[in-house]
């Protein structure tokens, strides 16, 4: 099948074999992974290797360190504030979508926060245009969200913001695009979807600002006790990271994040073209500019169609077509490890169905 599911999302093949292939004897250690102490040297070297390529893949410059967390990328929208939102400061975030929005209210629980900016009103059509005087003063960071998962629509270049602290939520583009990180303070990610299964959650944080993070908080919240036990200061999803090795392996293979840019943009133009010859048969639901090669959305002209459409590409072996519930409409994700065929296949299914119902 065809998988366009929004995350988890489609793993490569191969990274499943060998996951498979490895399952009940890990390595030859005559017992599986999951059965192994996270004390043990083997999960301590995958662990450290794990971090390693990452930080390869993401071409960092030194100074950033790869945690391993649980929580999913959710639990981030709220230690983000606890560590680095102090009394006097106040948290900046710019809402580009319902995830953007959920990051907002969680650290609106816990301080003062200023919105730089919100494409709210327009439904989330696109990315609103803000410059760093947007800024409250003495910001604590400011917050974004790269590619906006449930709408479909990602920044096309990292925002200016002078020496603030920049923060993004990459969940649903890491390593699918060449970009300049080192602009970031921190960025962060849910592994289920360019990253491997749910489970673990990456953070990668600059050295000198972990620095000036809150140590008033419980310790099991603080990104320095990560840091500081190499994220074993509790039993981390271990297999999870497993996997993640596992495809940051395959990313390598594949030529890293530059040739995965160009696949990437190759599957999604293929979609975005055949939604905008289609003579508002299909109606992309960002603007053009603005849109995300990993998540494209559209709509039709009714729910009925819409439903028919879904039904439709079910039995033509095509998964995960629904747009989230909170929108409606249509959504095919086409993360790093979805193939060019499955969209070559998809973009066939939208014609024929467009001209079958048109
Ligand atoms: N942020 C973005 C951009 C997402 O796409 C998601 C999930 O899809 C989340 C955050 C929430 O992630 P999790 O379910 O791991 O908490």
């Amino acid at each position: 099948r065809y998988n366009f599911n929004p995350g988890p999302a489609a793993l490569p093949l191969g990274v499943l074999e060998e996951a498979q292939q490895q399952f009940v004897d890990y390595e030859g250690k005559g017992i599986s992974l999951l059965e192994m102490s996270h004390r043990s040297k083997t999960v301590e070297e995958l662990n450290h290797e794990t971090q390693l390529l990452l930080l390869s893949l993401l071409n960092l410059p030194k100074g950033y360190e790869v945690l391993f967390m649980g929580g999913g990328a959710s639990t981030q929208f709220a230690l983000l504030p606890m560590n680095f939102l102090r009394p006097q400061l106040t948290a900046n975030y710019a809402l580009t979508g319902s995830f953007a929005e959920k990051a907002y209210k969680e650290a609106a629980y816990l301080g003062r926060t200023h919105v730089v900016a919100s494409s709210k009103e327009q439904g989330y059509r696109g990315i609103p245009a803000w410059d760093a005087p947007d800024l409250s003063p003495n910001a604590a960071y400011v917050h974004i969200t790269m590619n906006n998962t449930i709408e479909g629509s990602r920044y096309a270049e990292i925002p200016e913001v002078g020496d603030i602290p920049l923060v993004g939520d990459m969940t649903s583009e890491i390593l699918s695009r060449k970009l300049d990180l080192a602009k970031f303070s921190m960025i962060y990610a849910g592994a289920q979807k360019n990253l491997g299964p749910a489970g673990v959650t990456v953070v990668v944080i600059r050295e000198s600002w972990l620095e000036q993070a809150s140590s008033e908080i419980p310790e099991i919240m603080r990104y320095s006790t990560f840091a500081k036990n190499n994220s074993l200061f509790n039993t981390p999803p271990v297999h999870a990271i497993y996997m993640t090795n596992l495809v940051l392996k395959w990313t390598q293979k594949q030529g890293g994040v530059e040739q995965l840019e160009r696949h990437n943009l190759a599957k999604s133009d293929l979609l975005y073209e055949v939604i905008d010859a289609s003579g508002g048969f299909y109606q992309g639901m960002i603007d053009a500019k603005d849109r995300s090669p990993m998540n494209i959305t559209w709509r039709m002209a009714n729910e009925e169609l819409e439903r028919r459409f879904i039904a439709e590409s079910e039995t033509h072996g095509f998964e995960g077509l629904a747009g989230h519930r909170s929108v409606g409409g249509l959504r095919a994700s086409a993360y790093n490890a979805v193939p060019l065929e499955a969209c070559r296949a998809l973009a066939e299914f939208m014609l024929d169905f467009a001209r079958r119902n048109g």
